[in-house]
């Protein structure tokens, strides 16, 4: 396990000397499943998996769970090790964001849509952060999950904005049995609640239905999935939205691909997911 950035900056630079090829799985622990998963494929697709663990306070609101997101480092580099991370970089905030820390990354539009109405600055946390563990960890490879869509567009046009040398890979949402999204925020449900959630996917899934049988006109397909969503009473919607998934922007009317996102209250916990309808 590596805290020190300048150490492991160092180790990876030796390590590319030799001529490996680095991947990089960033996350925040409290690993589960869908972390796993990740892990696998960039040990898989690289020689050296680094996975990056920091709950990063600056992608956080005020009134977020920063201080209550579950933590336990033991547990996480077991499941990482597990997986086939070969080093850990483990931060503590003030080694990320020293006191001369000054200079951040503020996405454009694609931070605008989705979350980013109810998450002021969220995306700016992430995608600094991002970059400086993509030029702490200078990998070939950068892993991110669909489950956080947006999350990575961002990432993805940040990449591609700053002409970083770097591929970024999407890997598919990893689920529970009944179809719940795989989340360390999922950890915050009572039984009731936990069974509620599945009405994430389950309204999603109502959108793939319909867009099999040919009903694909944005309007449609969100009050389809608003409404399953309302019949859960433990449910509070804060956004259904059937988007380019591109430009996350509205469709209006039909088109031949869509991003329907969804971001739901239950308990305490904001819970959210996508699909993706039509050609890949
Ligand atoms: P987090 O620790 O929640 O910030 O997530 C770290 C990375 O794991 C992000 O790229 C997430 O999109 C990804 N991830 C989280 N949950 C899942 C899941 N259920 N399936 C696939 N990827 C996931």
């Amino acid at each position: 396990m590596i805290t020190d950035p300048v150490a492991m900056q160092q180790r990876i630079l030796a390590l590319k000397k030799n001529g490996k090829s680095i991947g990089v799985v960033p996350t925040m622990g409290a690993l589960h499943e869908g972390h796993s998963t990740l892990i696998r494929q960039c040990s898989s697709e690289c020689d050296v998996c680094v996975v990056t663990i920091f709950v990063n306070p600056t992608q956080f609101g005020p009134q977020e769970d920063f201080s209550n997101y579950p933590r336990d480092l033991e547990n996480d580099a077991e499941i990482a090790i597990g997986a086939g991370a070969d080093v850990i970089f483990n931060p503590g905030p003030e080694q990320i964001y020293p006191e001369s820390f000054q200079t951040w990354v503020v996405p454009g539009e694609l931070s605008e849509a989705l979350c980013g109405k109810s998450r002021p600055g969220h995306f700016k946390g992430v995608a600094t952060v991002v970059i400086k563990l993509l030029g702490i960890t200078q990998p070939d490879k950068a892993y991110f999950g669909l489950k956080d869509y947006q999350q990575f567009r961002i990432i993805h046009q940040m990449v591609d904005d700053f002409n970083l040398p770097i591929q970024i890979v999407g890997a598919p949402t990893v689920r529970e049995a009944d179809g719940l999204a795989m989340s360390s925020r999922n950890a915050y449900l009572n039984e009731e609640e936990r069974e509620a959630a599945v009405i994430l996917n389950r309204s999603l899934k109502f959108a793939a239905s319909s867009w099999d049988l040919q009903i694909r006109d944005a309007d449609s397909l969100r009050s389809l999935v608003e409404d399953a969503i309302r019949h859960e009473k433990l449910a509070d919607i804060e956004y259904v939205e059937v988007v380019d998934p591109i430009s996350l922007k509205p469709i209006a009317g039909e088109s031949d691909k869509a991003l329907v996102a969804v971001a739901v209250r239950i308990g305490p916990a904001r819970l959210i997911d996508n699909i993706i309808l039509g050609k890949e």
